[in-house]
């Protein structure tokens, strides 16, 4: 199990997110993110409008991706 706050993924705030796998702490993060975006909290609407225009570019979004992995893999795993 690791530990990652919502900040060290690319989001505005320092909530705790835990997953076994990266894929999953990407998607625990992406509806944290998304669950902000519509209470309209706006730290968290710039971050998925950020978001919005990396997926515009799959490269940039590709390499975002494989910051947030290879920060993830670098962590030590917690019970
Ligand atoms: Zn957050």
């Amino acid at each position: 199990m690791k530990k990652m706050t919502c900040r060290q993924l690319g989001g505005a705030c320092d909530i705790e997110f835990q997953a076994n796998t990266f894929d999953e702490m990407a998607e625990i993060s992406k509806r944290h993110g998304m669950e902000m975006f519509q209470s309209g909290d706006p730290a968290h609407s710039e971050v998925i409008n950020k978001i919005m225009e990396l997926m515009m570019d799959p490269g940039k979004m590709e390499q975002w991706m494989t910051e947030k992995k290879q920060l993830f893999e670098a962590l030590p795993d917690e019970n």
